[in-house]
């Protein structure tokens, strides 16, 4: 099957915008899986990143469903990084929903609803669809004026091919194309059957001449060469979120442009898993499973993570991966404590892949394409003053640094950002530690202080 008879829908408008982990364009993995140092903007952290390696691996493959893998580690130790690469490794094809647990606290639908949404848009359905592409030349077309008033219009054409006369009856949008007389007698035209779609080709060897107004003259006439009939595999990948929301009746398919898609109800899902399963079992449809990505997992409550523990269990489930950088800490909605803050029954079937702090070297080297990613020119002092500030204070900070510095270099008119400008924005942004450090010093000084209200009350 070439590309071109094979169609598929692909988002192709993308916003140039410089984002977090717009510097991010793979996993930076080679051949055999193993992390090259520094690759498609990913630096160190070769362990995590071969593992995930694995686990993109095993998606594309696609016969693994319900997998739950955890990402984690100490904060910016690049966990999101390594779930934006993953998404890029695994392409358009598979569908990536990412999501922060804290989104699924909605007054719209409930926790459970809003991660089965999130589910169901991880998992991808290539609906395929064959299609009879009918190739001929024009020998007659009758268009029925329509009565007045019905806005009905018939008509039918006459293709010659080279074994057969085909009468094909028309469609609308091929009558539309022929009133515009666009195509004539004479043409060598296509007719896509299931859209009605009419593509001409070019003029016949025949001159038109060749046929009276009404084609009434129908001598043999040669068709340029190619097949006369093909058929042609047209492939429709969408979620099974789409398929939810374009049956539930309550909301219809204009739901998914306003995304106000409300709860869909659990027979309508089941129904649709049923359609499914017997297209994939008639060989029309074949299922996708993706990824679902949670961010800040530990957000989740005791309630959620039962739900996916369940959800899980079903083989359309998507394969989840979740970041945490939380240490021991509570469950939420219990009074337990667990590691991760998650259930212990839930970390046990779950894979972890841990993240570990950067090196020296390690954070240079991401701060160096952060600057190339914002076209900002470091000079190498400052590149060094920045990675001291990064190690004391955290990658973040000193990433946020990268676009200030820029703009004050870019005010006095110069082409690379010095360490004048790095310390100039270092002392007019402070970051987290200083933060802190300022409002124990100055707590007195605040209102509301909740510090000073527990001394009183240990007094
Ligand atoms: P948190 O736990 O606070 O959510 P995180 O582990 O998810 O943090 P990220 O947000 O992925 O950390 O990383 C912070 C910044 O550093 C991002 O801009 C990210 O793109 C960048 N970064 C982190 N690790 C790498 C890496 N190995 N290579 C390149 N860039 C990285």
């Amino acid at each position: 099957m070439t590309d071109a008879e094979k169609l598929e829908v692909r988002d192709i408008t993308r916003i140039e915008r410089i984002g977090a982990h717009s510097h991010i364009r793979g996993l930076g993995l080679d051949d055999v899986l193993e992390a090259r140092a520094v690759s498609q903007g990913m630096v160190g952290q070769k362990e995590a990143r071969r593992a995930a390696g694995i686990v993109v691996q095993m998606v594309r493959e696609g016969k693994i469903a319900g997998r739950c893998i955890l990402l984690a580690g100490e904060p910016s130790t690049g966990k999101t990084a390594i779930a934006v690469a993953m998404a890029q490794a695994l392409g358009n094809e598979t569908p990536f929903t990412s999501m922060s647990a804290s989104e699924i606290f909605s007054l719209e639908m409930s926790k459970t609803e809003a991660l089965s949404q999130a589910m169901r848009k991880s998992i991808g359905v290539r609906i395929k669809e064959e299609t009879e592409i009918i190739e001929g030349e024009v020998v007659e077309i009758q268009i029925d004026r329509p009565a007045t008033g019905t806005g009905q219009k018939i008509g039918k054409v006459t293709l010659k091919t080279t074994e057969m006369e085909t009468n094909y009856d028309l469609g609308n949008k091929i009558i539309e194309c022929f009133m515009k007389e666009k195509i004539q007698a004479g043409d060598v035209i296509t007719i896509d059957k299931a859209s009605g779609k009419v593509s001409k080709l070019g003029r016949s060897f025949t001159r038109a001449r060749d046929y009276d107004a009404t084609g009434a003259q129908t001598r043999f006439v040669q068709c340029p060469e190619g097949e006369l009939q093909k058929r042609k595999e047209v492939v429709h990948t969408v979620t099974l979120h789409e398929i939810d929301v374009i049956n539930s009746r309550t909301h219809g398919f204009l739901a998914l442009f306003s995304g106000d898609t409300g709860e869909i109800k659990q027979e309508i899902r089941d129904q649709i898993n049923g359609k499914v399963m017997e297209w994939r079992e008639e060989g029309k449809a074949e299922i996708n499973p993706g990824v679902l990505f949670i961010d800040e997992v530990h957000m989740l409550d005791m309630e959620c993570f039962s739900f996916l523990n369940r959800a899980m269990e079903s083989d359309m489930a998507p394969v989840v991966i979740m970041a945490t950088n939380r240490g021991h800490t509570r469950i939420r909605g219990t009074n337990y404590r667990s590691p991760h803050g998650m259930p212990l029954d839930l970390l046990d079937r779950m894979i972890i892949i841990r993240t570990v702090p950067y090196s020296e070297k390690e954070v240079r080297e991401i701060l160096k394409i952060r600057c190339e990613e914002e076209d900002c020119v470091m000079n190498n002092d400052a590149l060094t003053v920045l990675t001291r500030i990064a190690c004391d204070t955290s990658l973040r900070y000193a990433i946020q640094l990268i676009t200030t510095a820029n703009l004050v270099s870019r005010r006095r008119k110069s082409t690379e950002v010095t360490v004048e400008d790095v310390k100039k924005c270092y002392a007019l942004f402070i970051d987290e530690v200083r933060s802190s450090k300022i409002l124990m010093e100055l707590q007195d000084e605040y209102m509301f202080n909740e510090i000073e209200s527990d001394k009183a009350k240990d007094k």
